[in-house]
């Protein structure tokens, strides 16, 4: 059964803390609002996903390359890229029950939506962190904390295209850290103050852009589809005039339908040499492109994927909830692509005497390493597949009596529970194929 109900949120953030994905930040103080911790499922699951981006956007391209920037830069960066004057959102405050909105996501105009009270005129409010730098903290050791991982880009563009001599068009695609002073977070993950952004920055002749756009919009697009999200629950937003952010000249955001809605997964911008150009004036630096071969020198134009790595891990939760029940008793299962899921495999003995428990510990040590197994021979089968069944383990390999005289086992699949025998030795590769395939 599919659960979009209102309640599935509650459900997951449940299902989070319990088997260890998910927890509050600092939850004996009362928690940190906002703010979380990723357990041990949790990290693993944030991992695959940020390494089958990262395969899918570097290791696939001979023209993407990889950078990790520091968090910590210059506060002239963000002058020149317009964040300090431009990025910021309109605040509003309810004066009868202290409710805070962003102006652009209710109809100020209107008394508060939660008690109808009277509404402050909106404040524009920077969401950029600020900190001090060295031990004084004065105004000329102030330095942000960065609002988006773009940036480490655009300043570093000539270094990496020299070193690793790229030719335009070609990539530059970073993982990392990202902070913004959000005025309303909220939903759980979705919306953070502190999250990871999956960047690549695509560099491109200026008049071909249009074209990279669209090549671009339709790979990320046709990647959520191949990671098994379900269709009908992603699509474009294209961004209106209104609705452009300072540096984009074109704007398109994959959204996926969230149990609070249609929301933003991904932007894919057109920032055309907007960044660039502003570095180039500020630092006083040539950050030219020059094709020798052609005789050219440009700014380059920049493509821009820039997806939340915490919100891609949301969407994949949500879409693998589901309740079904199985031999007259519920289950919960995440039904998540092997590749993702935090588990891989599961290696349950049915029975530990007459050496098949170490049968079974024989055979999970040896596909442990390469995937994230996990061994547990305490309790009914039943509960076993069951507690598997909702972190969302693909496989369980089930080790009993005729594994020692014949040399196979039993793997139960978690969607539809099917069963089939596999020989032993066939194992590695029987997994192989279904996780690298
Ligand atoms: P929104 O409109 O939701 O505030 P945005 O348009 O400001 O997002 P971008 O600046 O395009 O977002 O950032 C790219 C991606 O980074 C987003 O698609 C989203 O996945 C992620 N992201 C942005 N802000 C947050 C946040 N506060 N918490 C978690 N992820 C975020």
């Amino acid at each position: 059964m599919e659960a979009k109900s209102p309640d599935l949120m509650e459900k997951l953030v449940s299902l989070c803390k319990r088997r260890g994905f998910i927890f509050q930040s600092s939850e004996i103080y009362g928690g940190l609002a906002s703010c979380w911790d990723y357990g041990p499922l949790g990290v693993e699951l944030k991992n695959n996903l940020q390494r089958a981006w990262w395969t899918e956007m570097t290791r696939r391209h001979e023209n993407i390359v990889g950078l990790d920037a520091s968090i910590l830069m210059r506060p002239e960066v963000w002058r020149a890229s317009g964040h300090v004057d431009g990025f910021v959102d309109p605040l509003v405050d309810c004066k009868e029950c202290r409710s805070r909105f962003r102006a652009d996501q209710i109809d100020a105009t209107k008394p508060c939506p939660n008690c109808s009270g009277e509404l402050t005129e909106p404040r524009q409010f920077n969401l950029m962190f600020r900190t001090h730098l060295g031990p004084l903290e004065d105004t000329a050791s102030q330095i942000y904390i960065r609002p988006e991982t773009a940036q480490g880009i655009y300043v570093d563009y000539l270094l990496v295209q020299n070193s690793a001599r790229l030719q335009v068009p070609f990539g530059i695609a970073q993982v990392g850290k990202a902070f913004r002073n959000e005025i309303k977070p909220g939903n759980f993950i979705f919306r953070t103050c502190e999250f990871e952004q999956m960047e690549m920055q695509f560099f491109v002749k200026p008049g071909t852009d249009d074209e990279w756009m669209g090549h671009w919009k339709e790979k990320r697009m046709d990647y959520y589809r191949r990671m098994g999200i379900r269709p009908e629950n992603l699509r474009f937003h294209q961004h209106g005039p209104g609705e452009l952010a300072h540096y984009a000249r074109e704007a398109w955001d994959v959204e996926y339908q969230f149990p609070f809605g249609w929301q933003e997964v991904e932007g894919i911008h057109n920032r055309t040499d907007f960044d660039l150009k502003a570095h180039q004036g500020l630092s006083g630096k040539k950050m030219d492109y020059i094709d020798s071969g052609k005789g050219e020198r440009y700014l380059p134009f920049i493509i821009e994927t820039s997806s939340g790595l915490n919100r891609t891990l949301l969407m994949f939760l949500c879409d693998a909830y589901r309740e079904d029940v199985v031999d007259e008793e519920p289950r919960v299962l995440l039904a998540l692509p092997p590749k993702v899921a935090p588990i891989t495999f599961a290696v349950l003995p049915l029975v530990k005497k007459d050496g098949v428990g170490d049968l079974a510990r024989q055979l999970f040590e040896d596909l442990s390493g390469r995937w994230n197994g996990f061994y547990d021979h305490a309790g009914a089968i039943g509960r076993r597949y069951r507690r598997m069944d909702e972190v969302g383990t693909p496989w369980c390999i089930t080790v009993d009596y005729e594994s020692k005289e014949q040399g196979t086992v039993t793997i139960r699949h978690r969607d539809d529970c099917r069963q089939e025998r596999v020989k032993m030795d066939q194992l590695k590769s029987w997994i192989f194929e279904r996780m690298e395939g």
